[in-house]
């Protein structure tokens, strides 16, 4: 048994990882690391090279990788682990597991069992980047990872584009500019922000419009990890209902032009929205 290491009680240990700095993870996680009777990462090397850098040894004790390809067949070696009066401490690359990572399954799955399902809580990427971003904090949605083609990036983001908090979301560096001109285009030119690299030496973030950021994002692509972050912006949003009954009685008489000036302005609403919304319209009622 490693120094300092005490005999858990047997079940399922969630343990968080740093995101960046090594030093990110707190003794309890490392003491659940040296002492569970099973370890299962998502990622073992990297399990392996943190353990080794804080100094705790594996010996003898068995480190199984589970991840979202071999998940349905390593399961139930673990909860043969938890049957048989086992702890078992597992852990994601990087982060807290389960989010945008594995382990739902396996955690529901013990749970369901009537084990023991505990966590080792530390950095997320997502609260890292809100914590920092300068954006209001009282109120948050974290969305993950968006759809990778545009128009089903775009109807996911309309489905969040009422939620009255700040979002979140996670995005390669490869698509962060197309996807912060698709939320400009969805969400309206919110305040937003960009961290990428929390808690490594490339650390940064850059705030600004959507717009801005996408342009940025065009002239200067970031590199490395990236959290996006959008603000609740509810000044430009009117229900669709709304929109669609002036909308229909404004055609009835002006220009699709005409009529989405006048509800835009009556409606306080966006122009380019409303007008968008009057072509449909118009489109359908011909
Ligand atoms: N479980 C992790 C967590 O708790 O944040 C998330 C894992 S997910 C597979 C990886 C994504 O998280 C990256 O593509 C990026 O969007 C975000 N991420 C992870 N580490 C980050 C970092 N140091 N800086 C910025 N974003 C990071």
């Amino acid at each position: 048994m490693n120094p300092g290491s005490e005999k858990l009680a047997p079940g399922l240990y969630l343990v968080s990882v740093p995101i960046g700095a090594a030093r990110d993870i707190t003794l309890r996680a490392l003491d659940i690391l040296a002492s569970a009777d099973v370890l299962a990462a998502e990622d073992t090397r990297s399990l392996r090279r943190l353990m080794e850098i804080h100094g705790v040894a594996l010996g003898s004790r068995p480190l199984l990788a589970y991840h979202d390809h071999n998940g349905a067949r390593v399961r139930p070696r673990l909860l043969e682990a938890l049957a048989a009066g086992q702890s078992v401490a597992y852990a994601s690359e990087a982060g807290t597991p389960l989010v945008a990572d594995p382990g739902f399954d396996l955690a529901r799955e013990a749970r369901g069992a009537g084990y023991l399902v505990t966590a080792a809580p530390g950095a997320t990427a997502a609260i890292t980047a809100l914590t920092i971003s300068g954006l209001p904090s009282d109120k948050f949605l974290f969305a993950g990872f968006l759809p990778n083609t545009s128009s089903k990036r775009k109807s996911a983001m309309k489905a969040l584009s009422t939620v009255p908090a700040t979002l979140i979301f996670y995005e390669s560096p490869k698509r962060v500019a197309a996807m912060l001109a698709d939320a400009a285009e969805v969400l309206g030119d919110r305040p937003a922000a960009l961290a990428r690299e929390l808690t490594k030496k490339f650390e940064e973030v850059r705030r600004g419009t959507l717009t801005e950021l996408a342009a940025s994002c065009a002239d200067t692509p970031p590199k490395g990890e990236i959290v996006v972050l959008v603000e609740y912006d509810d000044s430009g949003i009117v229900s669709d209902t709304d929109l669609e009954t002036d909308l229909r009685a404004a055609l009835a008489t002006m220009s699709v032009r005409d009529a989405a000036d006048h509800v835009a302005a009556a409606r306080g609403a966006k122009r380019r929205d409303v007008y968008q919304r009057a072509l449909e319209v118009a489109r359908e009622t011909e």
